[in-house]
C-alpha cells in the first residue's frame, strides 16, 4: 500500500542535507508505483508526480528535516492540494427549496446517500427536507427511498414506475414549495454502465430543476473506472460536487485523487458504511494524511464528539490540542466512548497505525478487552488516575485485585496507556512539522 511504498521511499533516501535531483528521482518512482498500486488513474499519477518533483526541488528547506522527510512534506502537501485544499460545504444558498440532483452509476450509493444527506441536513443544518426517486425503471429502488427516508425521519415524495422523471420531479418541486421545505432531493436512475440514454435523462432533469447542487456519486472501489465515468458524468452535466462511497470498503484512497482531478470538482463528502449517519465531511488534509498512512485523530474526536458525550469529547480534543496531561481518566473517557460507538473498525481505521493494531485485535475479543481496561481503571484512586507513576508494584496488586484481574494485565494497561499518550501528543498537538518528524524519524 501507499504507507509502506512512502516509508520505502524514505528509507532510500535517508541522509542529510537539501533534496538532490538524483533522490527526488528515485522516491518519485517509488511513489509513482505506490499511487498507481493505490490505484490512481495513470493520467492523474503522471501529473501529480510532476507537481511533487518540481515542488520538491524548489522546496524551501527547513534545516530540521531529513531529505525523507522533505519529500514526504512535500507528498502531504501536493496530496492536500490535489484534492482541493479546503473542505467545501454544500451550497444551500438559493431560494428555497434548494435542490440537490443526485447522478451517478447503478449501485453507486445514490439512494443511500440520499438518505444521508437528508439526514445529515435534518439534524445538522436543522433543514426541512423532502426527497423523490426518479428511479422509474426498479420499484425496489422507489421503495428502498421510501423506506431509508422513514427511517431517517424526513418526507418521502411518492412515484411509480411508468412516470416521466421530468414529471416526478416537478411535481415533488411543486409540492416542497407548498410545504415550504428548505430542500428536495432528487435521487435518479442509474445504469451499470455510462450509456447515452442515461445521460440524457439525467441531462433532462438538470434542465428541468435547475439544481444548486449536481452532486456525482461514486464507488471508490471501482479504483481507475472511477476516473472514466467521472470523466462522462462531468461532461454531460454541470457537476458541483462529488459523494465518495464505501470510502470504508478502500483502504488505496486513490479514487478520490483521481475523481478530484478529472472533474475538477470538489469532493464534498465521503460514504463510510451503509448506515444512514455514515456520512463525513471531506477533509482534504486528513484524507492525504489517512492515504499516507497518518490516521486521523481529529477525524476520531470528531466523531467521537458526535457520537458520545459532545462537551466531554470536547474537552478531551481541547485538552489534546493544548497537550495538557492525558491521564489515565481520560483513557478510561476514550475506552467508554469507543465502546458507545460501537464500531472499533472504524476507530482503528482513524488511530495512528490503526491497520496494524486492527490486525492483532482481530484475534481478541475488543469489547472485552476495553471492558477489563475499565475495570482495572475503576479500581484506581482518583489520584493514581491523575499520576499513574505512583504505581508500583504493591498498588498494582491491589488493583488487579480488585479488578478480578492478574498483575500483569495491569502492567499491559499502563504500557498501553503509555503508547496512546504518545500518540496523542504527537499527532495532537504537536502540529504538522512534529508530526512529519515523527513520521519520517
Ligand atoms: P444506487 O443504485 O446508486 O442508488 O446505490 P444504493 O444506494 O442502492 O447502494 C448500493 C449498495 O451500496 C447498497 O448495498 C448500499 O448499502 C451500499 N453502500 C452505499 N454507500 C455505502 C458506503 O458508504 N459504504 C458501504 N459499505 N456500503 C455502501
Ligand atoms: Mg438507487
Amino acid at each position: 500500500n501507499l504507507t509502506t511504498r512512502l516509508s520505502r521511499v524514505l528509507d532510500s533516501i535517508r541522509g542529510q542535507g537539501r533534496l538532490t535531483e538524483d533522490q527526488v528521482n528515485a522516491a518519485a518512482r517509488e511513489l509513482r508505483m505506490a499511487l498507481l498500486e493505490a490505484d490512481v488513474a495513470l493520467p492523474v499519477v503522471k501529473e501529480f508526480i510532476d507537481k511533487v518533483k518540481v515542488r520538491a526541488l524548489g522546496a524551501e528547506i527547513l534545516q530540521s528535516l531529513t531529505p525523507g522527510q522533505q519529500f514526504l512534506k512535500v507528498v502531504q502537501q501536493e496530496l492536500t492540494e490535489t484534492l482541493g485544499g479546503n473542505a467545501e460545504p454544500l451550497n444551500l444558498r438559493q431560494q428555497p427549496p434548494a435542490i440537490i440532483l443526485m447522478a451517478g452509476l447503478q449501485g453507486s450509493g445514490k439512494t443511500t446517500s440520499t438518505g444521508k444527506l437528508a439526514l445529515w441536513l435534518k439534524e445538522r443544518e436543522k433543514k426541512n427536507v423532502v426527497v423523490v426517486s426518479a428511479d422509474v425503471y426498479r420499484p425496489a429502488a422507489i421503495e428502498q427511498l421510501r423506506i431509508v427516508a422513514g427511517n431517517v425521519g424526513v418526507e418521502w415524495f411518492p412515484s411509480e414506475v411508468g412516470q416521466q422523471p421530468v414529471a416526478i420531479a416537478q411535481a415533488a418541486l411543486a409540492h416542497a414549495k407548498k410545504q415550504y421545505a428548505d430542500v428536495l432531493i432528487v435521487d435518479t436512475a442509474g445504469r451499470t454502465t455510462v450509456d447515452e440514454a442515461m445521460m440524457k435523462e439525467i441531462a433532462e432533469l438538470h434542465a428541468a430543476l435547475n439544481p444548486v447542487e449536481t452532486l456525482f456519486v461514486v464507488d471508490s472501489m471501482t479504483g481507475q473506472d472511477a476516473a472514466k465515468t467521472a470523466k462522462a458524468f462531468g461532461d454531460a452535466l454541470p457537476l458541483t460536487g462529488v459523494i465518495l462511497t464505501k470510502v470504508d470498503g478502500d483502504s488505496r484512497g486513490g479514487a478520490a485523487l483521481s475523481v478530484r482531478q478529472v472533474t475538477g470538482r470538489p469532493i464534498k463528502f465521503l460514504g463510510v458504511g451503509e448506515k444512514s449517519d455514515r456520512l463525513e465531511i471531506f477533509h482534504p488534509d486528513r484524507i492525504a494524511n489517512r492515504i499516507i498512512g497518518q490516521g486521523d485523530v481529529l477525524g476520531l474526536i470528531e466523531e467521537t464528539a458526535r457520537k458520545v458525550d459532545h462537551e466531554k469529547a470536547q474537552k478531551l480534543a481541547e485538552k489534546l490540542k493544548k497537550n495538557k496531561g492525558f491521564d489515565l481518566a481520560d483513557f478510561r473517557e476514550q475506552m467508554l466512548q469507543m465502546q458507545n460507538m460501537g464500531s472499533m473498525q472504524s476507530i482503528l481505521e482513524k488511530l495512528p497505525g490503526g491497520a496494524q493494531m486492527q490486525e492483532q485485535i482481530k484475534s481478541v475479543d475488543a469489547e472485552k478487552q476495553i471492558r477489563r481496561t475499565v475495570a482495572i481503571i475503576n479500581s484506581m484512586t482518583p489520584q493514581e488516575r491523575r499520576f499513574p507513576d505512583l504505581i508500583k508494584a504493591s498498588r498494582k496488586r491491589r488493583i488487579a485485585a480488585g479488578a478480578g484481574v492478574e498483575v500483569q494485565q495491569v502492567n499491559q494497561l499502563l504500557r498501553q496507556y503509555e503508547t496512546t499518550k504518545d500518540m496523542m501528543k504527537k499527532f495532537a498537538g504537536g502540529g504538522m512539522a512534529k508530526m512529519m518528524r515523527s513520521l519520517a524519524g
